[in-house]
C-alpha cells in the first residue's frame, strides 16, 4: 500500500502543471517555426529579423538579409539527397535570444532510373582516375568556399526553355550497376543552344571535364553556385562577371552521356540541391 501525504500530492500536481506548462510552451514554439521538407529539397526559412546565425548539427548558416526587405532575413538550409526520414531541430541565435527550429524530413518521391552507356565511362580506365580525382577535388573546393557577397537580386531562371528529360533525384543505375542519383535536371537540347545564366555571378570554372565534359559552373555568392554541363562550346572564362540571361555556351554532348542536353545543377551550402524546387524557394522571397 502506497500512502500519499498532502505534501507531496500538492508537490506532484505542482510537478504536472509544469511539465504541462513546458509541454504547452514547447508545442507553441514548434508551431510557429517547424518545417516540412523532401531529401534533397533546399529549405528556405524566412525569419523576422536579419540578425544572428542558424545553426544546424555542424552546418552554421549567417542570417541574409532578405532583397526586398531589409527588416527580415532568410536562410536556405539544404538536405543531402541521403538523409533518412527523421526531425532535425537547429538554433537561431541572435542578439536578443536563441530560438529553436525543428524541422521534419520526409522521404522525397524519386523514381528510378535505368542508363546504358560507354562503358569506359561507367568503369573509367585506370589512366582517366587520376584526372577525375583531380577534377572532383577541384568542384570540392570550389563548393566548399563562401563568398559573402549576393550578386543576384532576383529570382533564378530556367537556362533554357526546353522538355525536361531527366528530373533532379532519380536513382540511376548504369549498366545494371546502382552508381549514384541524378544531382541535377536535364533539358533537353538535340541541337547546340544558347544556355544562358540562371542569374548574375562570377564564372568560377569553365573547361571539359571527363564525366560533366565542358562545363561551367557560376557563384552566386552566400554559398549559391549553379552547374552548366555537356557543354559543346564555351563562352565565357574563369573570373568573368555574369549577368542574367547571358548566353555562357552552346550546349552538347560532351562527356558522360546517353544523348544530347543540359544537365543543371545547384549547389547550397556544399549540398547538390533540387534545381528547380530551390527557385520556387528563392521565387517566396520576392511574392511579399
Ligand atoms: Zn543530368
Amino acid at each position: 500500500m502506497i500512502i500519499v501525504t498532502k505534501k507531496q500530492y500538492y508537490f506532484d500536481q505542482k510537478k504536472c502543471f509544469t511539465m504541462k506548462f513546458l509541454l504547452l510552451f514547447c508545442f507553441a514554439a514548434y508551431s510557429l517555426l517547424a518545417y516540412e521538407v523532401g531529401n534533397g529539397k533546399s529549405l528556405l526559412l524566412l525569419l523576422n529579423s536579419s540578425k544572428g546565425t542558424v545553426s544546424f548539427n555542424e552546418l552554421n548558416m549567417t542570417v541574409l538579409p532578405h532583397p526586398l526587405n531589409a527588416q527580415k532575413g532568410f536562410v536556405i538550409l539544404p538536405i543531402d539527397y541521403y538523409t533518412l526520414p527523421s526531425e532535425i531541430e537547429g538554433q537561431w541565435n541572435t542578439p536578443d535570444g536563441n530560438l529553436t527550429l525543428a524541422v521534419e524530413i520526409s522521404k522525397a518521391p524519386y523514381p528510378t532510373e535505368i542508363l546504358v552507356v560507354e562503358s569506359a565511362k561507367v568503369s573509367p580506365p585506370p589512366e582517366a582516375l587520376e584526372r577525375i580525382a583531380q577534377e572532383k577535388a577541384e568542384a570540392e573546393k570550389i563548393y566548399a568556399a563562401y563568398n559573402p557577397i549576393r550578386y543576384w537580386n532576383k529570382p533564378f531562371i530556367r537556362p533554357i526553355e526546353s522538355i525536361i528529360t531527366s528530373e533532379y533525384g532519380s536513382a540511376r543505375t548504369y549498366n545494371g550497376v546502382l552508381k549514384s542519383y541524378h544531382g541535377g535536371v536535364d533539358f533537353r537540347a538535340k541541337t547546340p543552344l544558347p544556355i544562358l545564366a540562371s542569374n548574375d555571378g562570377v564564372v568560377v570554372l569553365a573547361k571539359d571535364r571527363y564525366y560533366a565534359g565542358g562545363t561551367v559552373i557560376i557563384d552566386h555568392g552566400e554559398g549559391i553556385y549553379t552547374c552548366y554541363f555537356h557543354f559543346s562550346q564555351l563562352d565565357v572564362k574563369v573570373g568573368d562577371k555574369v549577368t542574367q540571361g547571358q548566353s555562357i555556351g552552346l550546349s552538347g554532348a560532351t562527356g558522360r552521356i546517353t544523348g544530347p542536353h543540359l544537365h543543371f545543377g545547384v549547389m547550397v551550402h556544399g549540398v547538390q540541391s533540387d534545381p528547380l524546387h530551390f527557385m520556387t524557394q528563392i521565387e517566396t522571397l520576392f511574392k511579399l
